[in-house]
């Protein structure tokens, strides 16, 4: 019997973000994270859950409950089944799902043998922890986060406070020297109304130092809960251009299935 997984929810749908938007996807939600983004559109996930939520159909919505811990191999037979016979992207996403390596290295692994591929989203803290699942992961989704929005649990909610570029810098370069050659590492960035020039021109000029060709995914924050406001269309190309200058690889991708009202 593997580690087990504390996990939030289970359901298929399409991937929304990043450069694996509109893929068919089982998303694997896991309990707990230890950030504190202004934007987050899962507070249900910053502590470990009880119970998660499995969809029964897939696309139907139609949760049922069951007590955490989800065994590796219990979490592997209800992704299965929501496949359907046609294994595809599997998105294990959080929450913070490298809070929990051991079960994620385990669950990624058997789902890879049953051929679907592995995309990991992660805040891009926890070096040690992406060491160890790389070997199972086909495309890592890492955050850069800003300071501007985001703060340690352990933080005040106001004033300043440490950024986060060498420890995103250390995470980044231990991504792409432990991954498979066939695995791609991406960044992804939320931009706001709050977000400045000088923080994301550091983030670039530390992205292109390590990964000068991998992908940078700006995102728009979506107006939701306590952020009312998009930035504006000419602040985003503000920034696609303020990124290019320094990274070959940037775009533009908002969330996707928001606006088509999926989860
Ligand atoms: S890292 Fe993800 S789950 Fe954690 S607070 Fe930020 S957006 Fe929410």
């Amino acid at each position: 019997m593997s580690a087990g997984l504390n996990l939030v929810e289970i359901f298929w749908s399409v991937q929304g973000e990043g450069t694996e938007v509109g893929r068919p996807s089982v998303f694997v939600r896991l309990g707990e994270c230890d950030l504190r983004c202004a934007w987050c559109d899962s507070v249900e996930t910053w502590k470990p859950a009880k119970a998660c939520r499995v969809e029964q159909e897939p696309g139907s919505g139609r949760m049922q409950s069951r007590p955490n811990p989800v065994s590796v191999e219990d979490a592997v037979l209800e992704i299965v089944r929501l496949q359907a016979g046609r294994p595809c992207l599997v998105s294990i996403t959080g929450g913070e799902p490298l809070l929990q390596p051991d079960g994620v290295l385990a669950l990624a692994t058997r789902l890879r043998e049953s051929g679907s591929r592995i995309l990991l989203e992660t805040h891009g803290l926890e070096v040690e922890a992406m060491a160890r699942v790389a070997p199972a992961i086909d495309v890592v989704s890492m955050d850069w986060k800003l300071a501007s929005d985001v703060r340690r649990e352990s933080d005040p909610r106001k004033g300043e406070v440490a950024d986060f570029h060498d420890a995103h810098e250390a995470f980044l370069s231990r991504a792409v020297e432990s991954v498979r050659a066939d695995a791609t590492v991406y960044v992804k960035v939320v931009v706001t109304t709050s977000t400045r020039d000088d923080e994301l021109r550091t983030a670039c000029e530390r992205i292109a130092h390590i990964a000068p060709d991998s992908p940078l995914v700006i995102q728009p924050v979506t107006p939701s809960g306590p952020v009312r406001e998009t930035p504006t269309a000419a602040r985003v190309l503000a920034c696609l251009t303020l990124c290019r200058e320094t990274l070959s690889d940037v775009r533009v991708v908002p969330q996707t299935h928001k606006m088509i009202g999926v989860l």
